[in-house]
């Protein structure tokens, strides 16, 4: 799951999202990257984001998992404008297993995954080899080694202490 933010106290959304999500009976948070700021992607007017990705292991179908997804960003307040600007959190389900979805509402590999170094780079803190479209994902993010980015220092418990 890709975690991001650029409104408010993102680092607490995040911990609180992810507390929430664990808490879910059918959920358990595996772990988590290290978090980084990050220029915002698609409109670049705004403020710079915080991003992670976590792993989560789970019963749940990949709709039922988006469910909670939304659930945990309702919990936080988040304000849905327009798409790609400001919000204090985002839930993004990157990848599922093996699974492929095409649903209205939902696209599993998330589409937009492997242009975005806000993703790519803490998703290779936990999984650098795993594939996406064929190409592992440290490949995909050496096309974007150049980009801004920068990592966060974080106490070792940040998740369970904001959460
Ligand atoms: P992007 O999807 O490009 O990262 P966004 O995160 O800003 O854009 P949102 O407004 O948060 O977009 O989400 C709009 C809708 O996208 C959600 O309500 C959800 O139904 C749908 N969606 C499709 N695929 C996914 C996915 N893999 N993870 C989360 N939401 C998804
Ligand atoms: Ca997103
Ligand atoms: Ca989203």
């Amino acid at each position: 799951m890709g975690l991001g933010g650029n409104v408010g106290d993102v680092l607490s959304n995040m911990a609180g999202a992810l507390t929430y999500l664990d808490r879910h009976p059918d959920i358990r948070l595996v772990s988590v990257s290290p978090v980084y700021k990050t220029p915002p992607w698609g409109i670049t007017e705004q403020d710079w984001f915080h991003n992670a990705c976590a792993e989560l292991e789970t019963a749940l179908t990949p709709d039922e998992l988006l469910e909670q997804c939304l659930g945990a960003e309702k919990n936080l307040k988040r304000i849905r404008k327009e798409r790609w600007g400001p919000r204090n959190i985002d839930l993004d389900i990157l990848i599922f297993g093996v699974l492929e979805v095409a649903h209205e509402n939902l696209t599993i590999p998330h589409p937009r995954m492997h242009e975005r170094i806000f993703v790519l780079k803490p998703l290779a803190d936990l999984v650098p080899d795993l594939p996406i479209n064929g190409r592992a994902v440290r490949e995909w993010l050496a096309d974007l080694d150049d980009e801004p980015l920068e990592q966060i220092v974080l106490e070792e418990n940040w998740v369970s202490e904001r959460g």
